[in-house]
């Protein structure tokens, strides 16, 4: 069930520190690493820090892109050291911990997604979470380094995953339907774009946050397989009637 659960390391610039979040994810029984453009890796220094973890570097994903690193997944899961311009639905780590063992238990993907040493995540990924998860630190020094960041949200969720396993209940949601998949909501918001820079709601010139806020909007909805499909369905019939082309009514 843990291995549903996915730690996704963006742009990572010191090798140590995968080697210590790899660590830091067997100590507490995760095993899917996959990181995105990593600086230096494979590297000695990784496999030093891993110092027993090194079956978790050998089957780390390498991939280029954030989108690439959470295909199949449902629901993501973003940490940041501090506040943001846009405010987003935030958890904190007990809470992160719970939500991600609670839709991992039904089989869906889940994405732990940790920033940059230095800069952390940019706007336009933390975006792509449907949640930020924020460490409370010292409001004056509050950023952790980052293996140390994944050992703590690594450990809210084997907790409560044994939480699970002695029998306490966890709120199971009503995930009847598998959702959509990150990649399905992509391509869903690229759509949504297009759709909407046709009919003139959306001058590129001026976005104003717009995109934003309707990713804000959709993540917040669990949108399940047979709702995108409506969705996807009225955005092609707008295009439709925008190029003037016959659509569904037609009177
Ligand atoms: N200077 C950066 C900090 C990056 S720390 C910034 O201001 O954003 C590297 C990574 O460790 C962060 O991107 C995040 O993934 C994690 N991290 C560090 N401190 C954290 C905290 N207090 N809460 C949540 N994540 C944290």
């Amino acid at each position: 069930m843990l291995q549903n659960i996915r730690v996704v390391l963006v742009n990572t610039s010191h090798p140590g520190n995968i080697g210590g979040a790899a660590r830091a994810m067997k100590n507490m029984g995760l095993s899917r690493l996959v990181l995105v453009q990593p600086r230096d890796f494979p590297s000695e220094q990784a496999s030093a820090r891993a110092s027993g973890a090194d079956d978790l570097l050998a089957g780390a994903e390498v991939v280029d892109s954030l989108e690439a690193a959470l295909v199949g997944c449902t629901l993501v899961l973003g940490t940041s050291a501090r506040d943001r311009s846009l405010p987003w639905p935030m958890l904190d780590p007990r809470e992160c911990g719970v939500k991600a063992v609670e839709h991992a238990r039904g089989g869906e993907q889940i994405a732990l997604v940790f920033g940059r040493e230095h800069a952390g995540l940019t706007n336009d990924e933390l975006q792509r979470c449907h949640f930020h998860v924020h460490i409370p630190s010292n409001p004056d020094f509050s950023s952790l380094n980052l293996a140390a960041a994944v050992q703590v949200l690594a450990y809210e969720a084997r907790s409560a995953w044994l939480a699970v396993q002695d029998g306490a209940r966890v709120e199971v949601g009503e995930a009847s339907e598998p959702l959509a998949t990150m990649d399905e909501m992509e391509r869903f918001y690229d759509h949504l774009e297009q759709t909407l820079v046709q009919i003139g709601f959306l001058d590129p010139a001026k976005p104003k946050h717009l995109m934003a806020r309707l990713r804000r909007l959709y993540g917040r909805s669990a949108v399940n397989h047979s709702e995108m499909s409506i969705l996807r369905g009225i955005l092609t019939e707008t295009q439709k009637v925008a190029r003037g082309e016959p659509h569904k009514r037609k009177d």
